[in-house]
């Protein structure tokens, strides 16, 4: 990709080692959003994306999710959806549970937030081994959503070699530095 915007997203992503746990590089977007230019180029490309797909779902993956999702949903008349953490959502739920390096988590979405036949992307910061994308396609796709491809600022140089998820596209940036 020979985008002159992803050098400068790629450099306002704040690396910082051993956190939360040693070994972990922790991709840290919170500095990409203290760069308009970079924020705003980023959000951009993710618009220009989707914008002419028919896409009515952007789901955001709490917590950085939420950061980007609902930025892109407006500017393409989209509705923006929530995949939270477990108990975090008051209404009527379906989950899915996914693994993680050490245990399980688990991804919630309200049972009529999204409509058969919508079509939808997913939006997450960053993807590593692809599992907690894969719980949100799972939950969409219960509710008769189509999942038309899952969209992270970063992703792992593995994950992105495959460049599909359980089928589906996936649309990464960059990749950690
Ligand atoms: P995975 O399910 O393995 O694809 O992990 C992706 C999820 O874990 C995303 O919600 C990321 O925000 C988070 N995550 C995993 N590894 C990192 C990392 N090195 N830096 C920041 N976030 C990470």
């Amino acid at each position: 990709k020979g985008d002159p915007r992803l050098q400068a997203i790629s450099e306002a992503i704040r690396v910082i080692p051993d956190f939360p746990k040693q070994g972990i590089m922790f991709q840290d977007i919170t500095t990409l959003l203290l760069n308009h230019k970079a924020f705003k180029d980023t959000v951009d490309i993710f618009v220009d994306r989707y914008r002419d797909m028919e896409i009515s779902v952007v789901a955001g993956i709490e917590a950085r999710g939420f950061m980007f999702g609902p930025s892109i949903a407006l500017a393409i008349g989209a509705k923006f959806v929530p995949l939270r953490k477990p108990r975090k959502l008051p209404g009527d739920v379906i989950s899915e549970a996914y693994v993680l390096e050490y245990g399980t988590d688990c991804l919630e979405m309200h049972v009529n937030a999204v409509q058969p036949g919508e079509r939808a992307v997913v939006i997450d910061d960053l993807v590593a081994t692809g599992g907690t994308l894969s719980a949100a396609i799972r939950l969409l796709e219960r509710m008769g959503a189509e999942v038309v491809e899952c969209a992270c600022v970063i992703g792992l140089p593995e994950v992105k070699g495959h460049s599909r998820l359980n089928g589906k596209p996936l649309y990464i940036l960059v990749e950690p530095r």
